[in-house]
């Protein structure tokens, strides 16, 4: 039996890559499209139903929201889906932290699964890196760089912060207190309990992040590059599959479902 989907900010990038997957996955049913943008052809040429909020469409039950727009719409979103039975993947990122606990909150009675970067790799490295840190120990300097498209709304990237926040635990430090956003003017000596996070932007980069730890005498430098956005919406859409029928309770994601 196939799960019904419902893509919100379905004119958008992720959402057109969504809406392609899931139209050619027989796993999968389109169940509706979700954007402001109602009247674009993108959406009106579907053969299901358009609608500029969840609410406005008659989904059957168990159907999954996955939601790929931005943090108002993502919230907006989640309040309005205590009592329908649905389900939601959210992939959007750039939540504040008061946005990120209200989530965690509408989780309990809602099943909801939420990752910043849907692709295995990445989340492979979030295992890995842990170890790293500890077997390399203080010695080494823990910097990361994001690389992404011209038209990115959020800085740093959601995957970014998940990667300093991995190292930052391994550590026993916290992003609030060590991360380091911005170098400008006369820095003066890096302080060793300090984690840089820097933004480039440019072109048509899907997305990429490279960690570096920086010794006495040597580096490490590990890349992980995410050559389409097919990567994360096949994640997302793994996701919806795993989601479905899973009673709320917590905020769910990437572990729970490896
Ligand atoms: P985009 O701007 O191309 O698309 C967003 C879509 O959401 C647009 O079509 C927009 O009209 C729609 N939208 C915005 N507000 C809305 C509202 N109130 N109601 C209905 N629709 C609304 O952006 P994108 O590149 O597709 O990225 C979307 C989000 O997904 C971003 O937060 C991005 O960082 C995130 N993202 C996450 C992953 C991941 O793996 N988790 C991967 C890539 C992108």
């Amino acid at each position: 039996m196939s799960i019904p989907v419902i893509i919100h900010g379905a004119a958008g990038r992720m959402g057109q890559t969504l809406v392609n997957l899931a139209l050619h996955d027989p796993g999968l049913a389109l169940a509706g499209v979700v954007d402001r943008h109602t009247d674009s052809e993108k959406l009106t040429a579907l053969d299901c139903p358009v609608a500029g909020e969840v609410g406005e469409l008659s989904p059957p039950s168990g159907a999954v929201v996955v939601d790929f727009s931005a943090p108002e719409a993502t919230m907006h979103l989640a309040e309005s889906l205590a009592g329908t039975g649905l389900a939601a993947v959210v992939g959007t990122t750039g939540l504040s932290d008061e946005q990120s606990a209200r989530l965690r909150t509408i989780a309990r009675d809602v099943p909801i699964f939420w990752a910043p970067n849907m692709s295995v790799g990445v989340n492979v490295l979030l295992q890995v890196l842990p170890d790293l840190v500890r077997k390399l120990g203080e010695d080494y300097d823990l910097e990361i760089t994001e690389i992404h498209h011209n038209k990115k709304a959020d800085a740093p990237s959601g995957t970014a912060i998940k990667l300093a926040d991995c190292l930052a635990r391994a550590r026993g430090w916290t992003v609030s207190e060590q991360g380091a956003f911005c170098r400008q003017g006369i820095i003066g000596p890096r302080p060793k309990k300090e984690l840089g996070v820097m933004t480039v932007r440019g072109g048509d980069v899907v997305g990429d992040h490279t960690v570096y730890f920086l010794g006495p005498g040597e580096r490490i430098e590990i890349t992980h590059r995410a050559h389409s956005r097919e990567t994360f919406a096949q994640g997302a859409l793994r996701a919806a599959k795993w989601l479905s029928g899973k009673q709320p309770g917590q905020l769910y994601s990437m572990p729970d479902m490896f």
